[in-house]
């Protein structure tokens, strides 16, 4: 049987929104529009040449039951936490911070050589069993993650997944995600295997292409894919492949997919956990300054009466 390509099911609109100690940014996951995409709880996409628009950065603060992942286009993200970890998240870089049962962190954006800062972080949600789970941190530059670049003249970089063969920079995560960072000139177009029951969305950033079942009828001259102008994302229906078209413009995107969860979430601020008697543990342990265990024994401990 042919693979049967996905359709758009939502356009969104990204919110502008303040977050942090008042850093400015567009929100696509985690707004009324979209409050959930599972596995995924929030998308945001920071860009901005006005450092009062995030030099307050994200001070000191807390997760638990999520894992979060910063992806710079530009500019750099210091960081500091409570296992240890210190360092610089650069243009290129990701960060992939599986938070687990509970890290403390501090993430203060700075503008690159060329006066810019830009980049996104998205949420990813753990499973009930691994939401207690030690955190973990998987730091890559750059150079590191793969690069494919096609005949055609596309550039696909792979943080997750696979592309023509190649496997992405970040592995052994729950939700077998997918993170694509595709770059296609005028005229190419784009189709990419997505399992199918998996949760699917693209982020145009910059240009504009066609989105969805059409990369063939595009040729006709019959657009059933969506025209989406950056930024703005596209949430896919089910199928096997999504598939992007580039016209008279060139277009960048982010490509996204993971396996749902299928479990009931709770979530406060920085928190997702399955129900609220969790969520207030989590409060209760953070003023009780049992938020943060230091040692591999002290989490094993953990693990096991969270299992009941
Ligand atoms: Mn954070």
């Amino acid at each position: 049987m042919a693979a049967q390509p996905r359709a758009v099911e939502r356009v969104i609109e990204p919110t502008p929104v303040i977050e942090g100690a008042g850093v400015r940014l567009r929100r696509s996951i985690a707004t009324a529009t979209l409050d959930y995409l599972d596995p995924f709880l929030l998308l945001d996409n920071f860009e901005s040449s006005d450092p009062d628009d995030y030099l307050a950065g994200f001070p000191w603060h807390p997760h638990r039951g999520i894992e979060t992942v910063t992806y710079m286009l530009a500019g750099e993200v210091d960081h500091r936490d409570s296992i240890g970890n210190s360092g610089m998240i650069g243009a290129g870089d990701v960060q992939w911070m599986t938070a687990g049962g509970g890290i403390m962190h501090e993430e203060m954006p700075r503008p690159g050589a060329d006066g810019r800062m830009g980049g996104f972080q998205l949420w990813v949600n753990l499973p009930a069993e691994l939401k207690m789970t030690q955190p973990r941190y998987q730091d890559l530059g750059a150079a590191q993650i793969p690069e494919v670049r096609r005949a055609d003249g596309a550039v696909i970089r792979v943080v997750a997944g696979e592309v023509d063969g190649l496997t992405g920079a970040v592995t052994e995560i729950h939700a077998e995600p997918e993170y694509l960072d595709v770059s296609l000139p005028p005229g190419v177009s784009f189709s990419q295997p997505v399992p199918r029951g998996h949760s699917a969305f693209a982020y145009a950033f910059a240009g504009e292409g066609v989105f969805g079942v059409g990369c063939d009828l595009g040729y006709r001259g019959d657009l059933d894919g969506e025209l989406l102008v950056a930024p703005r994302m596209a949430v896919f229906g089910d199928g096997d492949e999504v598939r992007v078209e580039a016209r008279d413009q060139a277009v960048r995107f982010l490509l996204v997919s993971g396996k749902p969860l299928g479990e009931p979430i709770a979530r406060y601020g920085p928190f997702v956990m399955n129900t609220r008697e969790e969520l207030q543990l989590a409060l209760r342990d953070l003023q009780s300054d049992t938020f943060v265990w230091r040692d591999d024994a002290e989490w094993a401990r953990r693990r096991r009466t969270w299992s009941r």
